[in-house]
């Protein structure tokens, strides 16, 4: 790596569609965003905003047959900003990889085994694994010297105490299958747990805080003094909170009543519980600004799947504090957690026993920036943080190249 090379590019690869950022970490900014939707199909997208040089976003459709020709597109459209892949300037390639299992604890520069490594934990992320590996081998191809580092989801899930992690099963079956609680969304979790203790003017070995990262995926984290302790995803993302999407939580024998009962495969099972259920399910939208408007018309399923989602939310609340004993702050993060007020508001209603308040002026306040919603005279600090996985991954990334 040159002396001057301060950019970094984050990768965030999905079976069809490709996120990316590339930032400059000398100056702390971001120099071009983007997104390839669709790979594989005749109607893929690519947008790409060029901020380095104040451009508009440029759209691009028709098709792009694999991560491959996806990749090559953007390379080109950040050359076309003069921020090409073969700059000297660039230092890595940041990627985001959802499965780390229980040996990945920290980010990773990417070698041969560490490929075969997040290919032997295919089976346990069966739908994000292999895009990743996709994704990283591509950028391999194209810039060959370059540092590449692997930035886990479940990274900062790996400090739970073994009572938190395990599930009480047959303890020969679940090790045979690596069956165990990893949780994911770590680094949003890692982020906004040490953004908050900055808010707070603490450093984050001082504070206890519990994390509640809702966007269309959603997961409540107990991270005491900087480490997490217990989160509510598993195995896979299902687990937990309701979401978007997605149950959460539910009796392991629906599954096996769907079978017998209802006759449905495996896999119609795995869709009912992965893409039919939540918010969408329950009431047929899983935007909270459509089930909010809804709610405010009389809707009486959409205040129901509210209602059902925010008696969820509390309950992790309350389980997380009592895990913690004391609880310093609660954050809400991403699209839910940041923009929805009522979800705040609601999620919190009734907890002024645990220290928890939420001021009603300082929620209805819009902003980009961290910021207390709580009431002065409150134990519990309660904040809306909002969350950077690019960024937190770049940091990550560009910290392990120079260290
Ligand atoms: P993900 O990264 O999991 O796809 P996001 O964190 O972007 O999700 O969150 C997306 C969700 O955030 C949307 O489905 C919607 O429910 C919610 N959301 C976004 N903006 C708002 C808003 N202004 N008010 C209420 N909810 C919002």
């Amino acid at each position: 790596m040159t002396a001057n090379a301060t950019r970094v590019l984050v990768l965030n690869s999905g079976s069809s569609s490709v996120k990316y950022q590339l930032l400059d970490m000398g100056s702390g900014t971001r120099l071009a965003v983007g997104l390839v939707e669709r790979i594989g199909e005749e109607t893929s997208r690519l947008s790409h905003t060029p901020l380095a040089t104040g451009g508009d976003k440029r759209e691009t459709e028709g098709p792009i047959a694999d991560h491959d020709a996806a990749l090559k597109a953007v390379a080109a459209e950040l050359a076309a900003d003069g921020l090409g892949l073969d700059s000297p300037e660039l230092a890595a390639i940041g990627h985001r990889v959802v499965h780390g299992g229980l040996k990945f604890t920290a980010p990773t520069v990417i070698d041969d085994a560490v490929l075969k490594e997040i290919e032997r934990l295919v089976p346990v992320a069966p739908l994000h694994n292999p895009a990743n590996l996709t994704g990283i081998r591509t950028a391999q191809a194209l810039r060959p010297d370059l540092p590449q580092v692997a930035v886990f989801d479940t990274a900062f899930h790996t400090t739970m105490p073994e009572y938190a992690a395990r599930y009480a099963i047959d303890v020969e079956t679940a090790d045979a299958h690596r069956i165990r609680r990893y949780g994911f969304h770590g680094t949003s979790h890692a982020y906004v747990s040490r953004k908050t203790a900055a808010l707070l003017g603490k450093d984050p070995s001082e504070v206890n805080v519990i994390v509640l990262h809702l966007g269309n995926g959603a997961s409540a984290s107990a991270v005491a003094g900087g480490r997490c302790v217990d989160t509510s995803m598993g195995l896979t993302p299902l687990e937990g909170l309701v979401m978007g999407t997605r149950s959460g939580d539910i009796d392991p024998a629906v599954t096996f009543h769907l079978r017998r009962v209802a006759g449905m495969s495996t896999d119609e099972i795995d869709v009912l519980l992965n893409k039919k259920s939540g918010l969408v399910g329950l009431c047929g939208d899983n935007d909270m600004r459509e089930i909010r408007r809804r709610i405010d018309e009389g809707d009486e399923r959409a205040e129901l799947a509210f209602d059902i989602y925010i008696h969820r939310l509390k309950k992790y609340i309350g389980a997380y504090t009592a895990v913690l004993g004391r609880v310093d702050a609660v954050a809400f993060t991403a699209g839910v957690g940041e923009n929805a007020a009522p979800v705040r508001e609601a999620a919190l209603a009734g907890l002024e026993e645990l220290g928890m308040a939420v001021d009603a002026s300082r929620n209805a306040v819009r902003s980009d920036e961290p910021r207390l919603i709580s009431p002065d005279s409150a134990r519990v600090a309660v904040a809306v943080v909002p969350t950077d996985e690019e960024l937190e991954i770049a940091q990550q990334t560009y910290a392990l190249v120079n260290a």
